[in-house]
C-alpha cells in the first residue's frame, strides 16, 4: 500500500520522486496526547490517526528536524505546522514576531 501525506491540500506520496526531492515521511507520534496535538494541527474533520498514519516533511520547519543520524528524524515535540489550508480554514497566526 502506497504511503500518502495526511495533511490537507497535500498529495505527496512516499516514491522515488518524492525522495529525490528530499521529502521525508514521518508516522504520527504514539502517545495519545502528541497525536492529539498533530491531529488537531491538521485541522481535518473527522480525522484520527492509526499507527500507520502518515504525514510529509514539508509540514514541519527545518529546524525541526534532527538531521545528524542516517535517518531523518523529527525533534521531540514538534508539531506540523505548515499546511495548506482553504481560506475557510485559515486562521491568522503569527510564526514570527516583529
Ligand atoms: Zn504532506
Amino acid at each position: 500500500m502506497p504511503d500518502f501525506c495526511a495533511a490537507y491540500g497535500c498529495s505527496n506520496r512516499r516514491c522515488v520522486a518524492t525522495k529525490a526531492r528530499g521529502i521525508t515521511f514521518h508516522l504520527f507520534p504514539k502517545t495519545k496526547e502528541r497525536r492529539r496535538k498533530w491531529e488537531l494541527a491538521l485541522r481535518r474533520k473527522d480525522f484520527s490517526a492509526n499507527n500507520r498514519t502518515m504525514i510529509c516533511s514539508e509540514h514541519f520547519r527545518r529546524e525541526e528536524f534532527d538531521r545528524t543520524g542516517q535517518t531523518v528524524r523529527l525533534k521531540e515535540g514538534v508539531v506540523p505546522s505548515i499546511f495548506n489550508f482553504p481560506a475557510h480554514l485559515q486562521r491568522s497566526v503569527c510564526l514570527q514576531s516583529l
